[in-house]
């Protein structure tokens, strides 16, 4: 079968889950057997969102091979499973740099190099991938952010139209849109939605299928209506009302008939409705977890979006236990040791979140070290990490000036220090250690028991600053013991204290790796120990 296309548009307003819903249709469609990837591909001119900050981005997602991606490839990860890499995330700036350094070079003999066709050409040359490594693809799905009318996304658009016309039933397009209720009419608006259509539509597209976000159940007539304003059949007016969990919105497509309404468009026989069973279980075991574990959160950015894999990631661990994991954030530049004992009461277990820079690590010690003195599970992630190392250093190693030197250049018990390979790096974007690295865990250790036993993992990391081997000595005689190194290069990946219930850091972030149906066996085995601290408590 040759590569067939989805392509994914947003309408109305943004924030409509338009990853969700690219997430899901690769999902309904893997579960019928068909080999599938997903991009994303977004209007801004950064390179890559490795340099925005999460307020005005979310977290950033690192993929395997080292690139710093949006978090809407998270989605894609954690619900088909499938392993992202640089091509699935694109971005105008991408686009532009290469075009512009095919100019540089020469390479367009002399022509003017406009947004058509170069441009277009550029983006279309991205989107029409066929094969992952070499294995043949049955469906590339292509989200592209931002929403229908936005000048940066033209060119976007533009690429599909062209596209579309050119692979004929080979491409689908789904349209997103927003269908709001209006409390004072007592209303819901289609007006939105057809508006929005009309404008795809002046661009050259007509959308196959039009899935409406709503907050209230639709009724036919109304679908029927926006059907038929919008030229779309009835079928493939699809709702995607509010769920409890975005888990459930493959289900709820697919009870819709979404994916039968993209091979009925494409012409692919629909045959029979997927089980998906392991799913299903999964969505009845998140049912059942209605005993909770409260979990802090320890971080800066006082955004949901800010620590999403992390707060997916526990959520799943607890799923999977049958426990419903309540986050409670905790703002790390609000904490102070006189009020970190109210803060923390009456939680089962602490994360330290990753971040860079000053700000709010005063915070992430005095947390490390209540969980530690407290013996409460205590999970630190990359950053969080390296605070429980100084934490440890500043107060049981007795080295009151220990910090990062991302922190205190000057400080002579540099706990964490640069990597050497990052010593001469002036460019900020895509420099630090990005990707997957091997690390080998010491046999015996609270963390090998927690992966099962395997000696050798692969996890992906996004730092500069890394534990100092020359205070490893200092470290494991007085308790705390570097399990986990890069056999390479001796970089410390993973540290923890035996002595504890669960005193884990990790240089390294697990949390890209934990999907829905293999949540990461850390995340697994901190989230168990909390169960067990938790029911001591109560
Ligand atoms: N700022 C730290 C470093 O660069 C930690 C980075 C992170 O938490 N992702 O090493």
């Amino acid at each position: 079968m040759d590569t067939k296309y989805i392509f994914i548009t947003g309408g109305v307003v943004s924030s409509l889950g338009k990853g969700i819903i690219s997430a899901s249709i690769g999902k309904l469609l893997q579960a019928r057997g068909f080999k599938v990837t997903i991009q994303k591909f977004d209007p801004y001119i950064n390179i890559d969102p490795g340099t925005l900050n999460p307020y005005e981005h979310g977290e950033c997602y690192v993929t395997t091979d080292g690139m710093e991606t949006d978090l809407d490839l998270g989605h894609y990860e954690r619900f088909t499973g499938i392993h992202t890499t640089k091509d699935n995330s694109i971005t105008t700036g991408r686009i532009y740099k290469t075009v512009i350094d095919r100019e540089r070079r020469g390479d367009y003999l002399g022509k003017t190099i406009q947004v058509v066709p170069h441009i277009t050409d550029e983006i279309k040359r991205r989107m029409l991938r066929r094969d992952v490594e070499g294995e043949e693809l049955d469906f590339v799905i292509t989200e592209v952010g931002g929403t229908i009318g936005d000048i940066e996304s033209a060119p976007f658009m533009e690429a599909i139209r062209q596209m579309r016309w050119q692979l004929g039933r080979d491409a689908v397009c789904v349209h997103l849109t927003y269908v709001p209720y209006l409390k004072a009419a007592g209303e819901l608006k289609t007006k939105p939605t057809q508006h929005s259509v009309k404008e795809l539509q002046g661009m050259g597209i007509q959308p196959d299928i039009l899935v409406l976000r709503t907050e209230r159940h639709l009724d036919d007539a109304l679908r029927m209506k926006v059907a038929s304003f919008c030229n779309v059949d009835l079928e493939c007016v699809i709702q995607s009302e509010d769920m409890p969990s975005i888990y459930e919105v493959p289900v709820n497509m697919q009870r819709q008939g979404l994916d039968a309404a993209i091979m009925r468009k494409i012409g692919i026989p629909v045959g029979e409705t997927p089980a998906m069973k392991s799913w299903h279980d999964f969505l009845e075991k998140q049912k059942a977890a209605t005993q909770e574990v409260q979990v802090a959160l320890v971080g800066k950015y006082d955004l949901q979006d800010a620590y999403k894999s992390i707060r997916e990631s526990l959520s799943l661990a607890g799923i999977y236990d049958e426990v419903k994991v309540r986050i409670n954030f905790i703002n790390s530049e609000g904490i102070t040791k006189e009020n970190i004992g109210r803060q923390l009461a009456g939680m089962a277990g602490v994360v330290i979140c990753p971040g860079f820079g000053q700000r709010g690590i005063e915070g992430k010690i005095i947390a490390a070290g209540y969980a530690r003195t407290n013996d409460i599970p205590c999970f630190g992630i990359c950053l969080g990490m390296q605070m429980m190392v100084i934490e440890f250093a500043r107060n049981v190693l007795g080295l009151s000036d220990a910090d990062s030197s991302e922190m205190d250049p000057a400080t002579p018990h540099n706990v964490i220090d640069i990597m050497e390979e990052q010593k001469n790096i002036t460019q900020l974007g895509g420099t630090m250690r990005l990707g997957a690295y091997l690390c080998r865990i010491r046999s015996g250790s609270r963390t090998s028991e927690a992966y099962g036993g395997v000696e050798d993992i692969v996890e992906r990391h996004r730092h500069r600053y890394e534990f100092n081997n020359r205070f490893k000595e200092g470290f494991e005689s007085a308790g705390m013991q570097c399990v986990g190194v890069n056999p390479d290069n001796d970089l410390v990946e993973i540290v923890e204290i035996p002595a504890l219930r669960w005193y884990i850091g990790t240089q390294f972030h697990p949390e890209y790796s934990s999907t829905v149906l293999h949540p990461h066996p850390l995340f697994i085995s901190f989230i168990k120990a909390c169960i067990d601290y938790g029911t001591t408590q109560a």
